[in-house]
């Protein structure tokens, strides 16, 4: 593959700063020696700043703010006066939009167009959660007595506590804080420790739009740390509702102690997400879906294609035209507009990347194309890859893992059954996508994926806002951003009113 030089560190280190002060960070934390985190970049693997970490105690009083603001304002604040936060949000965004797409890029490794494209999810987002706040509905049921109405009301819940992961620092934070927002709840955000920098953005950047707007700035607080102070945040009886983004394993430790303090969690966990080519599918789409799909993001999207299972009487020729696209992905700089593939996040990344392959290879596949590290000459401490693509001859453990690196597994098919089984054949279950022109297939895969996400002639990732965004089995059963999913951040009261005279019990009983 072709690549894209990488500038030095603290070319980037003042790239970063100047983002951070237009977006009103001016102030950062000086780094106490009990407490250090380091921002880095992946573009050359090296520190940009070293920040304060949270302490147990800041987690403490981030809480009793967020409870305090909750109770004592937020919560009794009318919805549409909510909405009115995150407008004002949405409208800074718009302004810093290439602000954060910067330090996306920088902490995240993303390329721009994905990176300002995260941005614009936020955005959308925005608007959505605005319209929403209008229409917090609740349903009216018929009674079964005279004189009765039976009906549901949503109220605010209490405090959320979002958790996100490296790879979407942004748009999953705006998922949960605007629609969170909206419905009364006040937020503590654990961002990934790999993205201290973005997250101090965002949190500047709605502190702006609270004060705008009047809304209390203790709606919204931020703490930076890794799986510790995350689990402080996990641990703690106020926080009403853990919405937890990330790995499998995390979700393992979250969910159960949520569990035991009986909270409620909402989980949106790995992927092992796979598209199904049938024989009618549309070539041209069928690849350049599963290009994106899986090489975008370098493999590093919770809906990163990693499975293509392909009909056997098309598989050489589709198969061929993805290895000749791969070929022509240009690695390098994210910060770059002509690069295609950006950095792994680090070396556990690329560790476990040459792993699989070795495993792969081991259980008899064969690899088409890369897998091979670039740009060490330059950057040493980076971890830039060629997207890989491994033909295999059966689903072996190592494909029914989600390695977070970009590593597409080609496997062939006979029925569709037999397609769906394979498909089906994995713990996790976030994305998934049939190519075909026979509405048959079409259906019968829509109706038989077990997946959350189910698309057709279109690739695994890439999700739009408006709809329910989550996964079945492993990936956690959570569902965030659009359509109702709202309903996971409010409390749900049945009401029943008697606007009658009369006392008369439900089934008939009497007491008298
Ligand atoms: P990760 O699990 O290492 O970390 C995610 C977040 O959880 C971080 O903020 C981390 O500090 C925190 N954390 C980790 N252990 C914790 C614990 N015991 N208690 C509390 N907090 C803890 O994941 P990552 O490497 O940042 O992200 C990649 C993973 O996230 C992949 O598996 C990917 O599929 C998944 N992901 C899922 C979605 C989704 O919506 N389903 C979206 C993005 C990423």
């Amino acid at each position: 593959s072709p690549t894209s030089a990488i500038p030095p560190t603290d070319e980037i280190g003042d790239r970063a700063e100047a983002a951070l002060a237009r977006c009103g960070v001016d102030h950062l934390a000086e780094a106490t020696a009990a407490g250090r985190l380091y921002a880095r970049t992946p573009i050359t693997g090296e520190t940009l700043l070293s920040l304060a970490q949270a302490t147990e105690r800041d987690v403490d009083h981030a809480v009793t703010a967020a409870h305090d603001s909750f109770r004592t304002a937020w919560r009794d604040t009318p919805a549409p006066e909510r909405g009115a936060l995150v407008r004002r949000l949405g409208e800074l965004l718009r302004e810093h939009k290439y602000d954060l797409a910067d330090l996306v890029s920088i902490e995240a490794g993303k390329i721009r167009s994905e990176a300002a494209g995260e941005v614009q999810e936020m955005i959308d987002v925005c608007d959505f959660a605005l319209g929403l706040s209008r229409q917090l509905y609740g349903r009216t049921m018929a009674s079964e007595r005279p004189g009765h109405r039976l009906m549901e009301t949503w109220h605010p819940l209490g405090v959320v506590g979002v958790i996100t992961a490296f790879n979407f620092p942004v748009a999953v934070w705006a998922w949960n804080t605007a629609v969170a927002l909206v419905c009364g709840d006040t937020v503590v955000w654990k961002p990934s420790e790999m993205t201290p920098l973005t997250a101090l953005a965002c949190d500047a950047l709605l502190s702006r739009a609270a004060a705008d707007t009047g809304a209390p700035t203790n709606v919204h607080q931020v703490l930076l740390g890794g799986p510790d102070v995350g689990e402080h945040l996990v641990d703690e009886p106020r926080v009403a509702l853990i919405s937890a983004t990330g790995s499998v394993r995390m979700g393992r430790t979250v969910g159960p102690r949520v569990a035991a303090r009986l909270g409620r969690c909402l989980l949106e966990l790995g992927g092992n997400n796979a598209a199904v080519v049938t024989p009618s599918a549309d070539p041209e789409l069928a690849v350049r879906g599963t290009v994106f799909a899986a090489a975008g993001t370098a493999g590093q999207r919770c809906t990163s294609l990693r499975r293509l299972i392909v009909h056997e009487d098309v598989a050489d020729a589709i198969t061929e035209r993805v290895v000749d696209a791969y070929t022509q992905l240009r690695v390098g700089d994210p910060l770059s507009d002509h690069t295609l593939v950006g950095p792994l996040i680090g070396q556990r990344a690329h560790t476990a990347m040459r792993e699989a392959l070795t495993q792969a290879t081991a259980d008899g596949g064969e690899v088409l194309v890369g897998g091979n590290r670039r740009l060490e000459d330059q950057a040493p401490d980076a971890y830039y890859v060629e997207p890989a693509v491994v033909r295999m001859p059966t689903q072996t453990a190592i494909v029914r893992q989600e390695t977070f690196a970009p590593i597409l597994y080609v496997m062939t098919y006979r029925s569709l059954d037999e397609a769906v089984e394979l498909h089906n054949g994995v713990s996790q279950g976030l994305s998934s996508a049939v190519f075909t022109q026979d509405q048959r297939e079409a259906e019968r895969f829509l109706a038989l994926s077990d997946c959350g996400i189910v698309n057709v002639n279109i690739g695994t990732s890439g999700a739009e806002i408006g709809g329910a965004f989550g996964g079945e089995k492993d990936t956690g059963g959570g569902r965030e951003s659009g359509s109702d999913a709202w309903k996971s951040y409010m409390r749900r009261a049945t009401n029943t009113v008697n606007y009658s005279e009369e006392l008369p019990l439900a089934q008939g009983v009497r007491f008298v």
